[in-house]
């Protein structure tokens, strides 16, 4: 790495999408980003946004056919602002990882070895590793001497102690299949508490936050003194409050009723979990302004809105009651990601009548709309109720930028 050399590339890669952004860590400002979708199909379309330009945002369609064929699109993109992926000023790639298991509890530079240890983790997580291990790959062929990094999503969470990490049961069983809780969105709740901290003018050690990242994919967890103590999401990122297309927690005895009963196959039953529950199973929709559109249309449709959305805050109410427990004094919550920053009514509704919790919400407080960090209690709240937007892809890149500039 050069001196000059300040730039960071982050990639998340799905399974059919590559979403990227440049930033220069001089300043962490953004200087690219972009997104390419429907990867493998005839139809994929790149969208890149060149921000340092300052030019428009420039839309390309064609078949590609895997993601070496989508990352090469996405370098001839930036190369045609002068921000190349040749550039002697791009310091690293910081590639999100969803599951680094229990071995991974930092960001690291990835070698042969490092990525060995992340394939075998496919086994637990394999609707996400995959895809992230493509991108690795892909990245390190277009440019092997560069320092490669993985930022795990369950790196944050490794700090839960056992007792919280663990299910009730038998160990033998849990041990030989590594199932446990790891929890994921690691990146935002570690930066979101970190904000917190900062808003309420403290530092991170000093200061016991409940965070609610409310995006499509949802999770809440406990954060003491800095550090993770519960996370809702476990295993998967199947568990815990109800999201755009998750049940969240479930009896589990539920599938196996769906099983015997209804007799759906193993992978009818995932499906129906993870894609055709949570919001869009309840009322069909999982994007929380059509459902409040249709709740204040009212009548018989709004009322199953309605439903939905009561059945996503009764959630909420259950895990920041539970998490006040954990914690045992809450400074702050926090509301972050699509809805938390987003969805005055869910933020409203979720903190009505926990008083006795000490939590309350200012109405025209949260009725304020912005992209900075902001609180939403009254000036007498016990706990501090903030709206807290998150930035994973800045995070990545200064978990990044510390590890290959050190
Ligand atoms: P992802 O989990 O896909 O990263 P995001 O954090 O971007 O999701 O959140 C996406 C969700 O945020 C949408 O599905 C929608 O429910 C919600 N959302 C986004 N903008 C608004 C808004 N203005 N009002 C209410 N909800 C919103």
């Amino acid at each position: 790495m050069t001196a000059t050399a300040t730039r960071v590339l982050v990639l998340n890669s799905g399974s059919s999408s590559l979403k990227y952004q440049l930033l220069d860590m001089h300043d962490a400002s953004r200087l690219a980003v972009g997104l390419v979708e429907r990867i493998g199909e005839e139809t994929s379309r790149l969208v890149h946004t060149p921000l340092a330009t300052g030019g428009a945002k420039r839309e390309t369609e064609g078949a590609m056919a895997d993601h070496d064929a989508a990352l090469k699109a996405v370098a001839a993109e930036l190369a045609a602002d002068g921000l190349g992926l040749d550039s002697p000023q791009l310091a690293a790639i910081g590639h999100r990882v969803v599951h680094g298991g229990l071995k991974f509890t930092e960001p690291t530079v990835i070698d042969d070895a490092v990525l060995t240890e992340i394939e075998r983790l496919v086994p637990v997580a394999p609707l996400h590793n995959p895809a992230n291990i493509t991108g690795i790959r892909t990245a390190r062929a277009l440019r092997p001497d560069l320092p490669q990094v993985a930022v795990f999503d369950t790196a944050f969470h490794t700090t839960m102690p056992e007792y919280a990490a663990r299910y009730a049961i038998d160990v033998a069983t849990a041990d030989a299949h590594r199932i446990r809780r790891y929890g994921f969105h690691g990146t935002s709740h570690a930066y979101v508490s970190r904000k917190t901290a900062a808003l309420l003018g403290k530092d991170p050690s000093e200061v016991n936050v409940i965070v609610l990242h409310l995006g499509n994919g949802a999770s809440a967890s406990a954060v003491a003194g800095g550090r993770c103590v519960d996370t809702s999401m476990g295993l998967t990122p199947l568990e815990g409050l109800v999201m755009g297309t998750r049940s969240g927690d479930i009896d589990p005895a539920v599938t196996f009723h769906l099983k015997r009963v209804a007799g759906m196959s193993e992978d009818e039953v995932d499906e129906l979990l993870n894609k055709k529950s949570g919001l869009i199973g309840l009322c069909g929709d999982n994007d929380m302004r059509e459902i409040r559109r249709r709740i204040d249309a009212g009548g018989e449709d709004g009322a199953r809105a309605q439903l939905a959305f009561d059945i996503y805050i009764h959630r909420l109410k259950k895990y920041l009651g539970a998490y006040t427990a954990v914690l045992g004094r809450v400074d702050a919550v926090a509301f972050t990601a699509g809805v938390g920053e987003n969805a005055a009514p869910v933020r409203e509704a979720a903190i009505a009548g926990l008083a006795e919790m000490g939590m309350a919400v200012d109405a025209d407080r949260n009725a304020v709309r912005s992209d900075e960090p902001r609180l939403i209690s009254p000036e007498d709240s016990r706990v501090a109720v903030a709206v807290v937007p998150t930035d994973e892809e800045l995070e990545i890149a200064q978990q990044t930028y510390a590890l290959v500039s050190a």
